[in-house]
This record gives structure tokens, C-alpha cells and sequence, in this order.
């Protein structure tokens, strides 16, 4: 009792305490011990990696989160909300619905924790099944640069997407569509091939293809004869407005083809 009630006074001072606590005292000090309603506490174990655990009844019936340390980083505070979110239903009982919630909320968990860490230029945790984390920069382009270039130009500002280099190994671009894990807003995600991020690729041709995807994203799929028709004739005549479209369908063909080869080889771009 009078260790706690001395700590308690030195905390109050705004003191530095004699011991530190946990491993990293600096650390220690900035660690969020609660869910921004209060209700939910949060642990932080340095030798946890890719887990998370929580016990049920910490605080007047609600849980206290068990997260590995260094998700303890300002960075990590909307995955934390998330956490005690889960928590506060993992605790529950096993309804149906409340295993789905627990589910999704897991799942979106791990996809923001992911995202910190690419976005911090770590390697994100083994994903087992999730989407990949969005990752604009790349080894030659910054995609963002690129995007807001061509959103600029051909679309005054008023496209409304997202863009990543693609992890697909079939060196296809591509349109696609995912939902926020945080706030569960759809939004449009043009993936774009890595054998564009490379040493011999220009810049008008990498703009070149991330223009055609952002076409993408403002021009439907069109509905002929039972057949979608993806690439149609206003797609087409939309397209042959970007001011390198030659040289860019020039360098697609003829390039884009051998450096997939050699990313395929496992050989430097
Ligand atoms: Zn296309």
C-alpha cells in the first residue's frame, strides 16, 4: 500500500519514477493503458507477436487486452479501438452472430496492424488468408505521386481511389474494390503490376497504366448481349487522350512482357 500510494504521488508531480516500468521505461510512459471510452484496459507483453488475447471481467464486467508491445507506438491507436472492441465481444457469449463479429472484427484487426507496419516500412505478419496491406511505394515510382498526377490532369482532382503496386505474380493491373477495416467504407483500389517499378520503365508509362486503371474507376462495365464489355468504345476513346499513349502502349507491349519474365526469375528490375 505504500509503494502504490508513493507512486501515485510521484505520477501526480509528474515526477519520473525511480523504477522503471516494464522493459522500455521510455516506452512504458507513452503506453495507452485504456480504450478511448475507458472501459476497456490494455496490456502490452514484449515477447507477443502476432497474437492477442483478452480476460473477461477486468473492470466492472469489462475486459482488459493482452497486445504485444510494440503495438503499444501511437501509431497502433485505431487497432488498439479495434482490439477492445473484440474484446468487449469476445467475452460474450457464443451466439451465432456474435462469433461472426468476432470474426470480422479479428480479421480487420490484423489488416490495420498490417497496414501500420508496411506504412511504417516494416514487413507486415503472415497473413493468413487477408488482403494484402497497401504499399504506393515502390523500389523506382511513389504510385501516390503518380495517381495525384493523373488525378490532377485528366480528372480534376475528383477521383476518389486508392492505389497500390500489385502482389499478384501474374504481372496484371487491375481494378478492384475493399472495405476500410476501420470505418467499413468501400472504396476503389487500382492494383498496379510490379514490372512497371523498374529501372528501364519511363515515367509516361507508368503513368500511362495508372491512368487506364483510373478509368476504370470512373467508367461502368457495360452490359452487351449478356457479355461484359470492360474495355468498350468509350473506354477506348477516353484511353487515346493521354498524351503518351503510343509510347506507352509501345513500352506495355514490348517491355512489360520481359520484365515479368525476369520478375518471374526472381531477377532486379
Ligand atoms: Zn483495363
Amino acid at each position: 500500500m505504500a509503494d502504490n500510494g508513493q507512486m501515485n504521488f510521484f505520477d501526480q508531480l509528474g515526477l519520473p519514477l525511480e523504477e522503471p516500468i516494464g522493459p522500455d521505461p521510455a516506452l512504458a510512459r507513452k503506453m495507452s493503458k485504456c480504450s478511448a471510452n475507458g472501459l476497456v484496459h490494455f496490456k502490452y507483453n514484449p515477447r507477443m507477436k502476432r497474437s492477442i488475447r483478452c480476460k473477461a471481467n477486468f473492470l466492472f464486467g469489462h475486459p482488459e487486452v493482452l497486445l504485444p508491445e510494440y503495438m503499444a507506438a501511437p501509431e497502433f491507436a485505431a487497432a488498439r479501438e479495434l482490439a477492445a472492441e473484440w474484446a468487449e465481444h469476445a467475452v460474450k457469449r457464443k451466439t451465432k452472430k456474435n462469433k461472426e463479429i468476432v470474426k470480422d472484427l479479428v480479421a480487420r484487426f490484423w489488416t490495420v496492424v498490417d497496414q501500420v507496419l508496411v506504412d511504417k516500412g516494416r514487413a507486415p505478419l503472415e497473413s493468413g488468408g487477408r488482403l494484402p496491406p497497401i504499399r504506393p511505394k515502390g523500389k523506382y515510382f511513389n504510385l501516390d505521386d503518380v495517381l495525384e498526377a493523373i488525378n490532377h490532369t485528366y480528372f480534376e482532382d475528383s477521383l476518389q481511389c486508392r492505389i497500390t503496386w500489385s502482389n499478384r505474380v501474374g504481372g496484371l493491373s487491375y481494378h478492384s474494390m475493399r472495405k476500410d477495416p476501420l470505418t467499413g467504407e468501400e472504396f476503389h483500389l487500382i492494383s498496379i503490376s510490379k514490372g512497371y517499378d523498374a529501372a528501364n520503365c519511363p515515367l509516361y508509362a507508368v503513368a500511362g497504366v495508372v491512368y487506364h486503371e483510373c478509368l476504370h474507376v470512373v467508367i461502368p462495365v457495360e452490359e452487351k448481349n449478356g457479355r461484359r464489355v470492360v474495355h468498350g468504345r468509350v473506354f477506348r476513346q477516353r484511353e487515346r487522350q493521354y498524351i503518351y499513349y503510343d509510347e506507352w502502349i509501345k513500352w506495355h507491349k514490348e517491355v512489360l512482357p520481359r520484365n515479368i519474365r525476369a520478375m518471374h526469375r526472381h531477377k532486379e528490375l
